[in-house]
């Protein structure tokens, strides 16, 4: 845990956003990047709870509750809050292929968890996980996790994915066994 006392010290703040009538004219990008400070501050907020809901992604009374993917979530926020951006990410691709297009799309399980938000407004865990990422290709830290695997261990596999925004984790599902496969065939179910 970063800072003790960074749930009580900050607030959540969000990611300033283009108007939706204004960001429909183009595919820019409409989330303007927070400072750096103000960022690490956010990802201060987070307790390191004993009892992470925010990565457990699991079913309770029918429904999804936390991140699907059981991204490390406390442990990147802490990580992000020492400015230790390498490290970070390095943690971030461990549970997540694709952090560029979950970081976007996904609902936030994670934040609808959070045990911030309990009595306060959730850690603003999606907008961090997109800071990572973002420093990972604005400084070409992205690149292939092949494991090194002889040709006789590798494997042929045909992998279904679901579709529109169930894509980012369908695919990141298919896509962690490609490491072990010499080849896969993904194909989009409708
Ligand atoms: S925003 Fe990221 S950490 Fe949160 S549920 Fe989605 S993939 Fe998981
Ligand atoms: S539930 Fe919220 S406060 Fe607790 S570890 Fe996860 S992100 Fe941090």
């Amino acid at each position: 845990m970063g800072k003790p006392t960074g749930f009580l010290e900050y607030e959540r703040k969000n990611n300033q956003a283009v108007e939706p009538l204004e960001r429909i004219k183009n595919f820019n990008e409409f989330h303007t990047p927070m400072r750096e400070k103000d960022r690490r501050e956010q990802a201060a907020r987070c307790m390191n709870c004993g009892v992470p809901f925010c990565q457990s992604g699991m079913m309770i009374g029918g429904m999804a509750s936390g991140c699907p993917l059981n991204n490390l979530v406390p442990e990147w926020n802490d990580l992000l809050y020492h400015g230790n951006y390498k490290k970070a990410l390095q943690m971030l691709r461990q549970t997540n292929n694709f952090p560029e297009f979950t970081s976007r799309v996904c609902p936030a399980l994670c934040e609808a968890a959070c045990t911030c938000g309990l009595n306060d407004t959730p850690v603003t865990c999606k907008a961090n996980e997109n800071a990572i990422i973002e420093y990972g290709y604005a400084n070409e830290l992205m690149g292939a996790q092949l494991q090194r695997l002889g040709p006789a261990k590798r494997l042929q596999s045909s992998v279904p994915v679901l579709p529109d925004w169930q894509q980012p984790i369908s695919l990141t599902a298919a896509v962690i066994p490609l490491r072990y496969m010499r080849e896969m065939i993904i194909s989009e179910v409708f």
